[in-house]
């Protein structure tokens, strides 16, 4: 451990504390209310009625139905149960996805082609490592299953044009997955104004706990569950259900986006003074990623001659 007295944690794109509140809405569901959701006795109920007004916080924030929301273990488990399962219901094998996703989208893509036959196309990016539209639309085909283009960029922060992108992909029949996972908490997320079929957010990254995600299925959706196991989630992903961890992550969803506004007015000046600063002071230093379409917390940048690992360490040593 380093002798500064402040340390400034900044990586919260990896992961965020999660707020007491958050905390303390999720106690009562380890210990006393420790019921299965699927029993029929009052324990299990208890844990029902939790789970459900869980799920009905998360339909409120996404504009969705309760009966679309799917609660999984994490992130990554949202995206793999979303593309696995679009690409096995039906009989087109041809995927889309471009080659900045995070590796819950790129490797599941990655063995889909590999042990499963799947031909995938990445789509070009431009130096933002930002999508066109146009490319989406000239590289779908009359087999294409599925187009997976993450919402933000976890790497470099960019932003997609989502909203633009579905609208290419409903004009040719063809779902579209998006991996919300960077804009959760910190981006309006309306499943109908992006127009997405699915969407994965992961609690962690919102002030919410780990290992506990959500996956958006649109109605209608064809989706084979890549877990097979007990009916929970609409079968969609089996498995007895986190329960405290729902509650916490509709409770850090509902408490970053009732403050929306103002933390993301705030985070905003604290990234544009981030980076004038760093660009101003550090000599041959480069933003990476898009200067304006970017989330409001995240700057990123390559320092000439020098490895990201090294200004972490060295950093870490001054308190950062
Ligand atoms: N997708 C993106 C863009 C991410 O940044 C992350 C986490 O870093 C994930 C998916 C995976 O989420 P989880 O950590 O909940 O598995």
């Amino acid at each position: 451990m380093h002798s500064a007295t402040k340390r400034i944690y900044m990586d919260h794109s990896a992961t965020t504390p999660v707020d007491s509140r958050v905390v303390e809405a999720m106690a009562p569901y380890q210990a006393q209310a420790f019921g299965n959701p699927s029993s029929v006795h009052s324990w299990g109920q208890e844990a029902a009625t939790a789970l459900e007004r869980a799920r009905g916080v998360v339909a409120n924030n996404l504009g969705c139905r309760t009966s679309e929301v799917v609660f999984t273990a994490s992130g990554t488990e949202a995206d793999n149960l979303a593309i696995r399962g679009i690409a096995w219901a039906g009989e087109r094998r041809h995927l889309i996805t471009t080659p900045v996703e995070h590796p819950a989208v790129s490797n599941t893509v990655q063995q889909l082609r590999n042990l499963f036959g799947f031909e995938v196309t990445l789509l070009p990016v431009d130096q933002y490592g930002r999508v066109d539209p146009d490319d989406v639309e000239q590289a779908i085909r009359p087999d294409t299953a599925l187009v997976s283009v993450m919402a933000a960029s976890n790497e470099v922060g960019t932003t997609q044009p989502i909203t633009e992108i579905s609208r290419v992909c409903r004009e040719h029949g063809v779902p579209l997955h998006t991996d919300a996972v960077q804009a959760g908490g910190r981006a309006e997320i309306s499943v109908d104004k992006l127009g997405v079929d699915s969407l994965a957010l992961s609690a962690h990254k919102f002030y919410g706990p780990k290992g506990v995600g959500v996956l958006y299925v649109r109605r209608g959706l064809r989706l084979v569950p890549a877990i097979t196991g007990g009916g929970q989630e609409s079968e969609h992903r089996p498995g007895t259900v986190n329960v405290a961890g729902a509650v916490g992550l509709a409770s850090a969803l509902e408490l970053t986006t009732s403050t929306q506004e103002e933390e993301v007015a705030r985070l905003l000046s604290l990234r544009d003074r981030l980076i004038e600063g760093v660009l101003g002071e550090i000599p041959d230093v480069q933003l990476t990623g898009h200067p304006v379409e970017r989330l409001p917390h995240h700057a990123s940048f390559a320092f000439c001659g020098i490895e990201g690992a090294s200004v972490v360490v060295a950093l870490d040593l001054e308190g950062i």
